[in-house]
């Protein structure tokens, strides 16, 4: 049978960029379960794939900040877009702070192709099990068994399974007794208690906001949708919320104090946001929709809430919805820089499958890469 140098199982993100950068001598396959590679990728940031941001920092994840940094500074930002120009690709930026490909994804797999043209790929194969036996590992698949001095798990989390997603990767490190935290949906919208089920009657509205969770400011829009809140600020909230409130201003760029200042406006029209939205957050308040110069000193306690609204999510829209998924294997279980296990020689993990997930805007991306990198770098 024959021996690889290295087998990296999963080709998404992590696995095609780790395949690219390992030295071309080596003899390397990919297994994976779908029949194209790269599918969310593919389908990613409506087709043209958010790969990156502006601001790249472990700030940004959810994980080790130690861990993360070291794998983010070994292929920075800066080198990802690099290794983009020198095989011809430009992302744009978005809103002063998203990468997207111009055209489209493939931009981005095309390269993935042409870097990896010495590997040898094994699509349509399911991943069942990983064993090592003396020196050696043996992979097993639906189709057959594979043997290998190196194995990368790069298999990702289990949210959009119609996209390949599974649980694989958990299993493989539970398999050899490596310590994990189970997934849980992150980047995924919130849902609302009774007392805010005034949110939902807002369907298909969004203003920008500032979100206070876990001692972070995230600030983005925020949309109101049938099932609760969404948008990009709560995406990113879903992934350092726990349990407990988050804080909402309504008006992060203006003082309420000041907007109603001696004004013979109404109170809902002197708030500069959607008059549907002004009106439900004073009913919310508890404040009554009258000229501004009349608001008594009560009501105005009460409107400054404004800037602080409190919400208790009642939980999430679940693994369906999930960009991303938190948890993975721990990353006290692994090498800083060659992301290889401590208790099983020549066992990577790489991408989402590993305890660290970033915020909306190109960060998960950017830890598949960084990530793949620094552990195909150490091989
Ligand atoms: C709809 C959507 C949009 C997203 N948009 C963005 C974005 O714009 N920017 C951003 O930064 N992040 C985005 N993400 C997150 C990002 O796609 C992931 O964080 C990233 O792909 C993780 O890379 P990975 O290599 O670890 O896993 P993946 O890219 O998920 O690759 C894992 C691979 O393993 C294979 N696999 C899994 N289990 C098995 C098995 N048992 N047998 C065989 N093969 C298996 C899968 O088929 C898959 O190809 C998005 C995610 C989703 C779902």
């Amino acid at each position: 049978m024959k021996i690889y140098d290295v087998i990296i199982l999963g080709a998404g993100a992590s696995g095609l960029m780790c395949a690219s950068h390992l030295s071309k001598s080596l003899d390397v396959a990919i297994v994976d379960g779908n029949e194209k590679i790269a599918k969310k990728l593919k389908i990613s940031g409506g087709g043209k794939c958010n790969i990156t941001n502006i601001d790249v920092s472990e700030f940004h994840y959810d994980g080790d900040d130690e861990f993360i940094s070291y794998s983010l500074n070994a292929f920075s930002k800066e080198d990802l877009l690099e290794f983009l120009a020198l095989n011809g690709v430009e992302p744009e930026i978005r809103k002063n702070r998203y990468y997207f490909c111009k055209k489209s994804s493939d931009e981005i797999i095309n390269i993935f192709r042409k870097e990896t043209e010495n590997v040898e790929f094994f699509l349509n194969e399911t991943i069942l099990e990983v064993k090592k036996i003396d020196k050696l590992f043996q992979i097993k698949t639906n189709k057959r068994i594979f043997q290998t001095k190196k194995v990368i798990v790069a298999t990702g989390a289990k949210s959009f399974k119609n996209l390949g997603a599974s649980e694989i990767g958990l299993n493989i490190a539970k398999s050899f007794n490596i310590k994990v935290k189970e997934f849980s949906p992150a980047l995924v919208g919130l849902t609302l208690q009774p007392e805010q089920f005034w949110m939902k009657e807002l369907s298909g509205l969004s203003c920008f906001v500032n979100v206070e969770v876990e001692n972070k400011i995230l600030k983005e829009e925020m949309l109101f949708a049938h099932k609760g809140v969404s948008g990009p600020v709560i995406l990113s909230t879903s992934l350092y919320w726990k349990k407990g409130e988050i804080r909402i201003d309504f008006l992060p760029n203006d003082s309420i104090e000041k907007l109603i200042q001696g004004s013979k406006k109404l109170v809902s029209s002197a708030i500069p946001l959607p008059k549907r939205l002004s009106k439900a957050i004073l009913k919310s308040l508890d404040v009554n929709d009258v000229e501004c110069r009349k608001i008594s000193k009560i009501e105005l306690e009460k409107l400054l809430k404004i800037h602080s609204y409190s919400l208790a999510p009642a939980g999430n829209f679940g693994f369906t919805k999930a960009e991303v998924c938190k948890g993975g294997v721990l990353t006290t279980e692994l090498n800083t820089i060659s992301l290889e296990s401590y208790k099983v020689e020549n066992l990577h993990f790489i991408g989402e499958v590993v305890d660290v997930t970033g915020e909306l805007g190109g960060y998960n991306f950017q830890w598949a890469f960084s990530s793949a990198y620094s552990c195909a770098k150490s091989i």
